[in-house]
């Protein structure tokens, strides 16, 4: 069978290595000329690596993790302490630590017991508050998804100041929105993880680059196998016969028509919609597609002439818009330079933000650091680089999981991949892939029941 995949982000590529091993013949497009969609990397005349996003990877990310493992690309990660490290003017550095020889949710909620921002009656509150969640089940969690996650830990009795000193950081590093924008589904997900499963909160980051650590990795064994991954190339249109309810080409920028049997999108929503054939409008399944609306996020690095923070992890923040940040120079090995930080930022909310000059916004970021840092005031801003994402994940506001698309879609040769698809992680790396998974296994289901055109072309797996 021969499968189109368009957009080469996580979604894309698992569609593709998995589908080129059993035997399909693929052809993965990407518009960019870099592999990767939000998790990219590419460098600068320097040879400095830009990245599109500062990427945590968590022992929750079973389905990634085994991905990469059976590929051969398990080695990609350096692992950290299962440690929350929140930076903030008044109390400097406070980490919440799982403890390694408590078992869940104990390892959490002792580490949280440590936590000196919040008083002993914040912590008692946020125990008790969380229960719930805790010892609860997904179902659970699902029912939550009407009401904003600040709304739900207020009327959980909690508090406002661990809203503003953990939960409030924990929103905008899940989805780049804040506690009082984001719906409760998303971060109860992710407490669900790490209540339940001991290895769930451990984090990674790549060593290097994920371009060469994964993307170009893959592209070369899709290739070996007979797939084609093809950068700068524009899905504009999707062709559709709509008397036999079938995909019959997608459209390129370069006026061509790329054919197939089946047809992946693996691009994010918004440009999903984009190419939506008009005739599609009936189907109440694309429609919906117009709730699910992508967050502002901006990525930013700094490169300073000494080392700053000094702190080998991630770093999150209360009250500035620095919700995640590391020190690449210290937590990626192959990123080191002499003892000289590179601080990358995710900054949001940057609703307000993304349509400042790099100027304004390298100032606005510096101001806010180095309240966090104050030592970064002596030292000596070598260079910067951004990233401006006005649609990256979509926004989880209340209300609007029920719009998430399944994998297969109404058309018969038309399936879906991506982050926002209906799966029962976040919007995350590791639901990019769980959504590719499905998407595989609905196209495998789809050829069993004969819905789909049978291989005219097959090329042998290894
Ligand atoms: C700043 C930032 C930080 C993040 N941090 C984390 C993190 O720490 N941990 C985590 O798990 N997740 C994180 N994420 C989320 C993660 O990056 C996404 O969930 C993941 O990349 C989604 O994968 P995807 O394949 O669904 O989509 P994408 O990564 O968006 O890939 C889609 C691809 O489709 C391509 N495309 C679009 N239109 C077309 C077209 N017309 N024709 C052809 N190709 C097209 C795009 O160029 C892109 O390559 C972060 C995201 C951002 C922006």
């Amino acid at each position: 069978m021969r499968v189109i995949v368009a957009g080469a982000g996580p979604a894309g590529f698992v569609v593709a290595r998995t589908l080129v091993e059993r035997g399909h013949e693929v052809v993965l497009l990407e518009k960019r000329d870099v592999p990767g969609g939000k998790v990219s990397a590419w460098q600068d005349a320097d040879g400095d690596w830009i990245e599109s996003g500062l990427h945590v990877f968590f022992g929750a990310y079973h389905h990634l993790l085994d991905f990469l493992n059976r590929y051969g690309l398990g080695d990609t990660f350096n692992w950290k302490p299962a440690e929350m490290i929140f930076a903030s003017e008044r109390h400097g550095l406070a980490g919440i630590s799982f403890v390694p020889w408590l078992p869940p949710p104990f390892n959490g909620l002792a580490g949280v017991a440590r936590f000196k921002p919040l008083s002993l009656g914040d912590k008692l509150r946020m125990g008790l508050g969380l229960l719930r969640p805790i010892f609860g089940d997904q179902r659970y969690v699902d029912q939550q998804d009407d009401e904003t996650y600040a709304s739900w830990h207020l009327r959980h009795g909690m508090g406002q100041r661990s809203l503003d000193e953990v939960m409030h950081t924990m929103c905008l590093a899940l989805n780049f929105l804040p506690a009082d924008k984001v719906s409760a589904k998303l971060p109860l997900t992710a407490m669900l993880h790490f209540a339940h499963e001991k290895q769930a909160p451990m984090m990674a980051l790549v060593k290097g680059s994920p371009d060469v650590n994964i993307w170009r990795p893959l592209m070369g064994q899709i290739e070996a196998r007979g797939g084609r991954v093809e950068l700068g190339r524009k899905v504009v249109g999707i062709e559709y016969d709509e008397a036999a309810n079938r995909v019959t080409g997608f459209q390129m920028d370069d006026g061509s028509l790329v054919t197939g049997d089946v047809y992946v999108s693996a691009m994010p929503v918004h440009s999903l919609r984009k190419v939506l054939p008009p005739a599609w409008r009936k189907f109440a399944y694309f429609d919906n597609l117009k709730h699910l609306k992508g967050a502002p996020v901006i990525t930013m690095q700094l490169f300073f002439d000494r080392q700053i923070a000094g702190v080998d992890n991630l770093l999150f923040s209360a009250g500035t818009h620095l919700s995640v940040y590391a020190d690449m120079a210290m937590v990626a090995p192959e990123y080191h330079r002499g003892g000289k930080s590179i601080m990358q930022f995710v900054v949001a909310p940057a609703e307000k933000l993304i349509t400042l000059s790099d100027d304004e916004l390298v100032q606005f970021v510096m101001q806010e650091f180095v309240r966090l840092h104050p030592v970064a005031r002596e030292a000596r801003l070598l260079k910067h680089t951004i990233v401006r994402i006005p649609n990256s994940v979509y926004q989880a506001l209340p209300g609007v999981d029920k719009y998430r698309p399944d994998q297969a879609s109404p058309v018969s040769n038309f399936f879906l991949a991506g982050d926002y698809t209906r799966q029962h992680f976040m919007a995350s790396i590791e639901g990019a892939t769980i959504s590719a998974m499905q998407c595989v296994e609905r196209i495998t289901e789809a050829v069993a029941r004969g819905a789909i055109a049978p291989a005219r072309e097959v090329i042998a797996a290894d």
